[in-house]
Formats: structure tokens, C-alpha cells, sequence
């Protein structure tokens, strides 16, 4: 579900805490070629998972299963390593 604000800056919701924001306030995870990968640019085609910098969120969401059950996939420890690292970066 969007929500359009004025200027159709589209609207994500976070995976872990329910917060709903501008992408750009999230981290973006989707999936190419079977292998989940954090989209730096947010512009990557296909479904993508969104978490706030936040590890609280990111935890949220792997206890919910989130990110397995969005993309039919396993986070490996390597990409789980990635992502608590994506969280706790200030970018
Ligand atoms: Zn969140």
C-alpha cells in the first residue's frame, strides 16, 4: 500500500518497526539472482524490504521472518554480517 504525499515522493513502510517514511531514510534490500543484496542506490528493479538505520528494526524483522518470507529466501550469516553493519552505519 503507497501513500502519495504532495510531489509523489513515494512511501515505505520499515520491516521492523512499522514506521513509514521516504526511502531515503531506509535501508533497501531486494533480490537479484537468487542473492539478497543491499541496493545502495534504491534504484534497483523488483520488491525491496525496507529497515530504518536501526538494529532494534533489523532484529524486529528477522524474528518476523520479514526478509525470508518477502523473497522465498535464507540470509546467509554473510549477508546477515552485511546488513547489521548497513543498519548501524550513519549514512
Ligand atoms: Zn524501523
Amino acid at each position: 500500500m503507497l501513500i502519495m504525499k504532495k510531489g509523489h515522493v513515494p512511501i515505505r513502510k520499515c520491516a521492523g518497526c512499522g514506521k513509514k517514511a521516504e526511502k531515503k531514510e531506509f535501508i533497501r534490500i531486494v533480490k537479484q539472482n537468487d542473492a539478497l543484496i543491499i541496493d545502495e542506490s534504491k534504484k534497483l528493479d523488483g520488491r525491496g524490504v525496507y529497515l530504518c538505520f536501526n538494529s532494534e528494526c533489523l532484529k524486529e524483522a528477522r524474528k518476523k521472518r520479514r526478509i525470508e518470507r518477502t523473497f522465498s529466501i535464507k540470509i546467509n550469516e554473510e549477508f546477515s554480517n552485511q546488513l547489521e553493519k548497513a543498519v548501524n552505519s550513519t549514512e
